[in-house]
């Protein structure tokens, strides 16, 4: 969607427009100088003891995965908001994760989600599941959902009407089976409760991380800044759970970086970075298992990635290839949009796998070398606060205010990770008074009040004084930390930057560990990002001030983390003291029911090719394939959104033929890192199914086959009726290189 000359626009043209370019793609330092010193002071913890001998049960744990894919065709994709980006096809699935740890007393349950971010309405309709389930036993405080923060799943699980114009409304279609997949992988943790032992490391991570902002980074004090090595946070921190026996049975990890290794012309659905990790770790732990079917579980979670992109080879001007302005991002020729990041792969495929094995590896290593035990006990502490109100005393006679949200004009320019449409730049702090103008037409002007909580802000929507058909931002935002022994897990509803992330972490610490138990002397806070709520950016004050596009993002007002580092510090302080009871619950967030809109018109019924059949193949396959080819076969296909709730189906086989029994083995699914599922809607309501085998070296020589599976939608008479249907290939043979005929 191009900016357009004329100015005729229609009013939701121009919001779609305005809207559409850049949603995701993306405190002041009253952190006190007391907090920083604290840390140089307090206790080191001690080096990794070797694990006691004779197993004592520390806690239960649980562990479960659950499928949690969405209809792959049609519905937008969550993170770029770019209106192009509609699901077409499958390259991996999202599954939902979930760790249980109870300690006899106390209950916490982690979740990480392959899903762009967890939506208050998400986290609620899970809450309104699990209350069905199992009554008061996991609830908004014991119970902590975070994604993974890919851009390639389907959108469209929101109530706040923002969210819900990018992504064609709220979206039954979607939600539902996020909710059944996350509720699915907490049952299978539950029931999977057993006596067991955690494990906890801590590694750098290389060449996988770069900041994207690095002008707002160095607004930061430089004394601050000068206690760091880099601009980003590298360590990855890795829990590692096993039974009695010592067997591993899963693994938990936190790491800083954006999951767009997939950019925003990608259509299929993917777990991106973070979850090709996941992939790869429970297929090293459970070779033979299909993906998403290991026993063994590995979530790869999110953490203070606010200003952290996979793209490490940094931005540059497409058209050139010289470096982009440095505090807009922009290009000479061709403006925010010209100005991209790309690597290390040659293409995002590639990307995606070069970052997702650098993790993995780091995981694997750290996973096989954890030897400091968690012990203890564990606590959760959760408010709902009202975000557009929290006052913090920076000193005696001076407090500052968090705002009402509200969207900058930075915000529209998108990011190095995927830029906007339109002439917006980052480092805005001027308004634009062509986009000022419409804006003031057609959703009102902001309020005095709000321009001036939110300077140096420009503001291009006053989300938080509009309320039409329902508020476009949430006011109310969940703050909870939930710990296990000594690590305490900060969960952000939102995306932090490096910085930020790193104030909040000291705050938290240092007010655990002055709690009179001392059970938090060596207290060890990871944040998990973009968790319970979204709520766009979290950056510091001196970020703020530069206006990019986190800052412009940060939705509640340059003293956003100011409130978070008072909040959250007080959840640690009730943790500390042991007096989570007598926290106050806050006002519960609403759970609209009317005015919800869907704007994603329903499924049409599916076309064919005279004299063909659903299923029939249109383009067949080679005789012979080497390793590192790529197989095609397209059939005839009905559109994937027939196929109703698609978890835990598979619209591709790979099936190998075994000469001695005369049978066929299933080797790769849609879910399968070699497997690409493109669905492709042509004319007259007919489309096309296209599966890609990408032959991994490992593969055997052998006979193969691919099949695909679909449903199809018709009219009998006038009720519609959805027929399965599957087409199979020709057989063919892969050979080993060496092979000649
Ligand atoms: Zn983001």
């Amino acid at each position: 969607m191009a900016a357009r000359k004329c100015c005729a626009l229609s009013s939701l043209e121009v919001v779609l427009t305005v809207l559409f370019v850049a949603m995701t793609a993306v405190s002041v330092t009253l952190i006190s100088m007391t907090a920083m010193r604290a840390t140089n002071t307090c206790p080191t913890p001690p080096p990794s003891p070797t694990p006691p001998p004779g197993p004592e049960p520390s806690f239960l744990i649980g562990v479960g995965r659950a499928d949690c894919t969405g209809p792959p065709a049609e519905l937008p994709l969550m993170g770029y908001a770019n209106p192009q980006q509609t699901a077409a096809g499958i390259h991996t699935r999202l599954f939902s994760r979930a760790f249980i740890v109870d300690d006899g007393r106390r209950r916490v349950v982690f979740v990480s989600v392959d899903v762009g971010m967890i939506s208050q309405r998400l986290r609620l309709e899970v809450l309104k599941a699990l209350q069905a389930k199992y009554g008061d036993r996991y609830r908004q405080d014991n119970v902590l959902l975070s994604g993974t923060h890919t851009h390639s799943g389907p959108a469209g699980y929101f109530q706040y009407t923002l969210f819900m114009i990018t992504s064609k409304g709220y979206l039954k279609s979607s939600i539902q089976p996020l909710v059944k997949g996350i509720v699915k992988s907490i049952e299978r943790a539950h029931d999977s409760v057993r006596p067991g032992r955690i494990f906890k490391n801590r590694g750098r991570v290389d060449a996988s991380s770069v900041n994207r902002s690095p002008h707002s980074y160095r607004n930061n004090p430089r004394d601050e800044q000068n206690r760091y090595d880099d601009n980003v946070d590298k360590d990855m921190v890795l829990l590692k759970f096993t039974d009695m026996d010592g067997d591993g049975i899963g693994m938990l990890s936190w790491f800083a970086v954006h999951a767009v290794s997939m950019k925003m012309n990608n259509r299929l659905v993917s777990a991106d970075n973070m979850g090709l990790a996941a992939y790869l770790m429970e297929e090293h732990k459970n070779p033979a298992a299909l993906p998403g079917q290991a026993a063994f579980v590995a979530a790869f979670s999110s953490s203070n990635l606010g200003d952290v992109s996979p793209n490490v080879r940094g931005p540059h001007c497409v058209n050139s290839g010289l470096a982009c302005d440095y505090l807009n991002s922009s290009c000479p020729d061709g403006g925010t949009k010209a100005c991209q990041a790309f690597g290390p792969g040659g293409d995002m495929f590639d990307s995606t796998r070069i970052i997702a094995h650098n993790i993995f590896t780091k995981a694997r290593e750290l996973y096989t070398n954890a030897a400091e035990e968690v012990t203890g006990s564990v606590h959760s502490a959760h408010q709902w606060v009202n975000m557009t109100d929290v006052t913090v005393d920076i000193n005696d006679t001076h407090a500052v205010s968090t705002c009402k949200p509200a969207l900058g004009h930075s915000f529209a320019a998108g990011t190095t990770d995927g830029g906007g449409d339109l002439n917006f730049t980052q480092g805005a702090v001027e308004g634009d008074p062509f986009w000022d103008g419409i804006r003031d037409a057609l959703l009102g002007e902001p309020s005095n009040q709000t321009q001036e909580c939110h300077r140096p802000k420009p503001i291009l929507f006053s989300t938080g004084e509009m309320k039409f058909p329902l508020p476009w931002h949430p006011e109310i935002i969940d703050v909870q930390i939930v710990t296990v022994g000594s690590v305490a897990v900060v969960a952000v509803p939102g995306e932090i930057t490096t910085m930020a992330g790193r104030r909040l972490r000291e705050a938290v610490q240092q007010e655990l560990r002055s709690g009179s138990s001392g059970a938090f002397v060596y207290a060890d806070v990871v944040i998990a990002g973009l968790s319970n709520v979204y709520t766009h950016y979290i950056t510091t004050y001196e970020e703020y001030q530069v206006q990019r596009y986190e800052g412009a993002s940060t939705i509640y007002g340059p003293h956003t983390l100011s409130a978070y580092v008072l909040k959250f510090g007080q959840l640690a302080h009730a943790i500390a003291q042991d007096q989570v009871g007598s926290l106050p619950t806050g006002p519960p967030p609403p759970f609209f029911q009317k005015n919800l809109f869907n704007l994603l018109p329903a499924a049409a019924i599916d076309g064919k090719p005279d004299n063909s059949s659903f299923g029939d193949v249109l383009q067949q396959v080679l005789p012979v394939y080497r390793q590192g080819d790529v197989v095609s076969v397209t059939f005839v296909a009905g559109n994937p959104r027939h196929s109703g709730d698609v978890r835990d189906q598979s619209f591709v086989a790979v099936e190998m033929h075994n000469n001695a029994s005369d049978s066929w083995t299933l080797v790769h699914t849609d879910a399968s890192w070699e497997t690409r599922f493109h669905w492709l809607k042509g004319s007259a309501q007919q489309s096309n199914a296209t599966v890609e085998w990408h032959i991994p070296p490992n593969a055997a020589a052998a006979s193969y086959r691919i099949k695909h599976f679909g449903h199809y939608k018709s009219m009998k008479g006038l009720r519609p009726v959805i027929t399965p249907y599957h087409g199979t290939s020709d057989v063919f043979r892969v050979v080993h290189t060496f092979y000649s005929e």
